[in-house]
């Protein structure tokens, strides 16, 4: 189970595949343009139930991504944003927080204003679980593996 992508929705095999996939849906549309301006104004990646889409300010669409891409049309009507995307650690870290709740309505995810921290509590709250954080490796020299020899007098 994954939090779904452009891959899963339009069976694409990769970012340029995606890229043709959209151009290709926009010229069916008539919302083609030839030199695309990306809009002034960014839009940010975000989860809804369980897709990672983006909202276009211009025609308030959702347009599902693949992931980590730059740049996306609104397949709404043809507008071109930069992406803004989590960190690579928080997005790995919330898709796994959302990916342990039970129904996909219930994975949702605004990276401009909740915090990884933030789903986590909502886990919490809800009742459902949270991943089992990593404890850090220790420095060399600080620690380590125990040994054996010598620890017990
Ligand atoms: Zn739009």
């Amino acid at each position: 189970m994954a939090i779904l992508t452009a891959i899963d929705a339009h069976h694409v095999a990769d970012a340029h595949a995606f890229a043709r996939m959209q151009q290709a849906h926009l010229m069916r549309s008539g919302h083609y343009v030839a030199t695309p301006k990306p809009e002034a104004q960014p839009s940010t990646a975000e989860i809804n139930h369980s897709r990672w889409v983006f909202r276009c300010a211009g025609c308030n669409s959702s347009t599902y991504l693949f992931s980590r891409v730059p740049a996306a049309f609104c397949l709404g009507c043809g507008r071109q944003y930069r992406i803004n995307w989590p960190s690579q650690a928080d997005q790995q870290a919330g898709e796994a927080i959302l990916l342990l709740r039970n129904f996909a309505d219930m994975r949702n995810w605004q990276p401009a204003t909740e915090t990884v921290d933030a789903l986590r509590a909502q886990n919490v709250a809800h009742g459902d679980p949270v991943p089992i954080v990593p404890v850090a490796p220790v420095p060399p020299g600080l620690g380590g593996t125990p040994s054996i020899i010598g620890t017990e007098g």
